[in-house]
């Protein structure tokens, strides 16, 4: 049945990219999502004309249980584990630091940060060599938010995405001794609907001129560091932050 592999929030944007093209590349992908159940399938309907393998699961990340049943399903259904990718993530409203709720506060990181550490938890129960796993490679989605800071639009997005830095630098060095490899893909400005949700629809065509490649990327493009990274080309390459960022 070849590899499997786990991309949660698989149902639109830089997800939904790296399940296509992580099946064009022979794994068998396990997509989760919240909400989009019908945007979810037409992934699934896409790589399966295709001549892939998927399947596509409801789990909220920011759910415990949601996430455990999440990684008990790819047990028992696939019985193994060899990649995930930590794409679900949340960017709340533009606002400034005073107009931002703790709720706010708590449930982006609830979203990005402890989501990341729970599906991080779960794959490396499968994966780790010393529990009779083969091993594997995590991906983790950052932003370029981490650098710039997000100062005037989301200070709380930049820093959830900050923490997610630093937890891919400490598993890859907690857990390369266990065979798993933990990286990272910093994407810059790419064009999805998560632009949208912030409430600021424009923001793409608004930023673009500050990338020096001229325009914003696209999720494919995004996709494709995060399926190299995944693969046994990048088997010596642990602890790295990818920036796709069209150098901005
Ligand atoms: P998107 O188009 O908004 O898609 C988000 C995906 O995450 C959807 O599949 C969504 O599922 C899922 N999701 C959201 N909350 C979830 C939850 N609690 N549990 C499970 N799934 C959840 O976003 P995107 O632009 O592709 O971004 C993907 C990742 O890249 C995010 O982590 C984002 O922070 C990061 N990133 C994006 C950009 C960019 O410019 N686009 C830049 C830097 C970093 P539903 O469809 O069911 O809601």
């Amino acid at each position: 049945m070849g590899k499997v592999l786990l991309i949660t929030g698989g149902s639109r944007g830089i997800g939904a990219a790296t399940a296509r093209a992580a099946a064009r590349a022979g794994w068998t992908v396990v997509l989760s999502y919240r909400a989009a159940s019908e945007a979810a399938a037409r992934v699934v309907d896409e790589i399966l004309a295709a001549g892939g393998r998927a399947e596509a699961i409801c789990a909220d990340v920011g759910r415990e249980a949601d996430v455990v049943a999440l990684f008990a399903h790819c047990r028992d259904r696939h019985g193994r584990l060899d990649g995930l990718v930590n794409n679900a993530g949340i960017l709340p409203r533009v606002a400034r630091l005073r107009d931002i709720e703790p709720a706010r506060w708590a449930e982006t990181f609830a979203i990005n940060v402890t989501g990341t550490f729970l599906c991080c938890r779960e794959a490396a129960q499968m994966m780790s060599t010393r529990a009779g796993g083969a091993g594997g490679s995590i991906v983790n989605l950052s932003s370029m938010a981490s650098v710039l800071g997000g100062g005037g639009e989301f200070v709380d997005y930049a820093a959830s995405k900050g923490a997610v830095d630093t937890l891919t630098i400490g598993l890859s060095r907690e857990l390369g001794p266990e065979g798993i490899r933990v990286n990272a893909v910093r994407p810059g400005l790419i064009d999805t609907e998560i632009h949208g949700s912030a409430g600021d629809a424009d923001r793409v065509s608004r930023l673009v001129g500050s990338v020096p490649l001229g325009r914003a990327g696209s999720a494919e493009e995004a996709a494709e560091a995060i399926v190299w990274l995944l693969s046994d080309a990048a088997s010596y390459v642990t602890g790295s932050v990818i920036a796709v960022t069209g150098g901005r």
